[in-house]
């Protein structure tokens, strides 16, 4: 199996710095996920088109310096890779529904499993509900989810030939597919310009005032205004990561942080930014 890596948008990890907001209702010593904070939804296929004739919230950037920024994290990541084992886009779909509320790494010790006994939609729903739930049972929702699984793997034989489809209303006609989850699949089996909005890049979103938003939502219409276009493809794995391995949560590092000169948040600790270089291989900045 190619290993690739992906960046789990369901993946919420529950902490906040001072000085970040917080999202929309609810939010508490234990914040609920940004999906949870949404209001109403646009209907399936409503996508929030990127381009200058969007306007969003004043944000304290120039174009220039949203460009350099992106620019930078494109210096240190040129071909971001996802973190969840797959390889092709149904292992996709499927590490990824079963990523919500779990580590990359739990559910990709149970797609080992899982995916050498069915890797495609069609083996999938053969394989069956009980068989599934067996597999993924270590990681969270594991009921919901392999009855989704299963559910979803009927629908793609049924509906689409046991292929994943590529257009945002099909996939999110599919059960346990929701716009995120969408949005991972469309980016990264067929790399559209979406942006898959998670714990991480609603936290950069509104901590750096680059798309300040109440709902994931507002973040990824502000996000997608913003970013330019050169930048579109790559910029959902880049905002993660980021977010989850410098811009963290309880504790920003901001001297691993190569944007500090530009960046406008409240919590940074310094104006000087880290060196700028490819990181490889290797995910994380040298002393993370
Ligand atoms: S300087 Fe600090 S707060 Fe700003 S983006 Fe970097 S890590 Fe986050």
């Amino acid at each position: 199996m190619t290993r690739k890596i992906i960046s789990s948008p369901g993946r919420i990890k529950a902490a906040k710095a001072p000085g970040d907001p917080e999202p929309a209702s609810g939010a508490t010593a234990a914040p609920p996920t940004p999906s949870a904070t949404a209001p109403a939804r646009a209907p399936a296929g409503a996508r929030p088109k990127p381009g200058p004739a969007r306007r969003g919230p004043r944000i304290p950037y120039t174009k220039l310096e949203i460009a350099e920024i992106f620019r930078r994290f494109a210096v240190q990541r040129p071909e971001p890779q996802p973190e969840l084992e797959h390889s092709n886009p149904f292992t996709l779909l499927v590490a990824v529904v079963l990523s919500a509320q779990a580590t990359d790494a739990g559910v990709n010790k149970a797609t080992r499993g899982l995916f050498a006994a069915a890797s495609d939609a069609g083996a999938m729903a053969a394989l069956g509900e009980d068989a599934i739930r067996e597999h993924v049972r270590t990681i969270g929702l594991f009921r919901n989810k392999a009855r989704n699984v299963h559910a979803l793997s009927l629908a793609l034989v049924e509906r689409h030939g046991g292929e994943v489809p590529s257009d945002r209303a099909s996939l999110e006609a599919l059960p346990g597919v929701g716009r995120k989850t969408a949005n991972v699949v469309l980016n990264t089996a067929f790399g559209e310009e979406t942006l898959a909005v998670d714990t991480h890049i609603f936290r950069i979103g509104n901590r750096l005032k680059l798309a300040p938003g109440k709902s994931v939502d507002e973040v990824e219409q502000g996000f997608l205004t913003i970013i330019p276009p050169q930048f579109r493809r790559h910029a959902h794995h880049w905002l993660i990561l980021h977010g989850r391995y410098v811009c963290k949560a309880r504790k920003p590092e901001c001297a691993l942080c190569v944007i500090a000169d530009l960046c406008r948040a409240d919590v940074k600790t310094t104006d000087v930014p880290a060196e700028l270089r490819e990181l490889g291989a290797g995910l994380l900045p040298a002393s993370a």
